[in-house]
């Protein structure tokens, strides 16, 4: 069940793309696990930044890219959500002012450090991270402000991606951050969320019609990435009703199932993930309860071995 569609091995450096004036977007290709898309606004003595990266050697290079743009420190550091390939840099950032909606606060504190070696995606060297949640939480949404240009975090009201998504909104350039809600070549991923409040938020982020999408993976985008993102979530949905009803587990469903066209999207193996959390909806769940890591170990199962991270 191996992707061989893509070359994980022979990605392009990340790089830096200017989305508009003075805001900036971090591409790390390919997309796939942990090579997560960062971005930045420069003001006249400071910076924001939206999201860290995975692991130390990311993150350094990242800054080291800021650098190269203006000598302005980052002051304020925004993250999307609570996954580690966002948030285990933030300690690299020195004193900066770390925001995020609470619930990933409390995310970051409960979850266990990932050890070398260990969990699913074991050859990663993440460098010397230390623990640095977010120092500002809000539970709406915060205006912030780059000079003169506002800026909305914005919690999506709803468990998704995970349970503590925020997106990055720049109304006067109609330019959105939008975290892990979208991946752009990548496989949806709703393990720690919700695939009915996935398909709520995307229907909203549709509504706000942004002229550029930062996605949280993949390359920077338009809003008719949108519809591929609804039609996997359709896909899953529809697969994980017929499936329980027939009384396969969230792994033999995923091993039967035809991925059909969203076959070549990065990461395949979520589908296992993504079932698991399509059945607890099924079965009543709320949004955002938690399904444990036996969901990452199918995935695993499903992949044929760890899953293949390059970060
Ligand atoms: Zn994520």
């Amino acid at each position: 069940m191996t992707s061989t569609a893509h070359d994980h091995d022979n990605l392009a450096p990340p790089r830096i793309e200017e989305v508009s004036d003075g805001v900036f977007a971090y591409i790390q290709p390919d997309g796939g696990w942990c090579l997560n898309n960062t971005g930045f606004l420069v003001g006249s003595d400071s910076v924001v930044s939206v999201d860290a990266s995975s692991t130390e050697r990311r993150t350094r290079a990242y800054l080291e890219a800021i650098a190269s743009v203006t000598s302005a420190p980052v002051r304020t550091l925004i993250n999307t959500h609570s996954h580690l390939d966002h948030t285990n840099g933030n300690c690299f950032f020195g004193p900066t002012t770390i925001v995020a909606h609470h619930d990933c606060r409390a995310e970051m504190l409960n979850m266990p450090p990932m050890p070398p070696g260990v969990g699913p995606f074991p050859g990663v060297d993440w460098g010397n991270i230390e623990k640095a949640p977010p120092t500002l939480t809000f539970s709406d949404s915060v205006t912030m402000f780059v000079d003169d240009l506002r800026m909305e975090v914005r919690y999506v009201g709803t468990p998704a991606h995970t349970t503590n998504d925020v997106t990055v909104w720049i109304p006067e350039r109609s330019v959105l951050f939008a975290g892990d809600l979208i991946f752009n070549g990548g496989t949806p991923f709703n393990l720690a969320g919700s695939i009915s409040g996935a398909l709520k938020v995307l229907d909203d982020l549709r509504a706000l019609n942004p002229s550029v999408i930062v996605p949280g993976h993949g390359d920077v985008c338009g809003v008719g990435v949108i519809d591929g993102l609804v039609a996997y979530l359709n896909f899953v949905t529809e697969t994980a009703k017929s499936a329980k009803a027939a009384g396969l587990s969230p792994l033999d469903a995923a091993l039967q199932t035809d991925l059909g066209e969203f076959a070549d999207l990065l990461d395949p193996e979520r589908i296992v993930g993504n079932l698991h959390r399509a059945y607890a909806e099924l079965d009543g769940a709320a949004p955002g309860a938690p399904i444990g890591m036996v969901a990452i170990q199918e995935m695993v199962q499903y992949n044929g071995g760890p899953l293949h991270c390059v970060a």
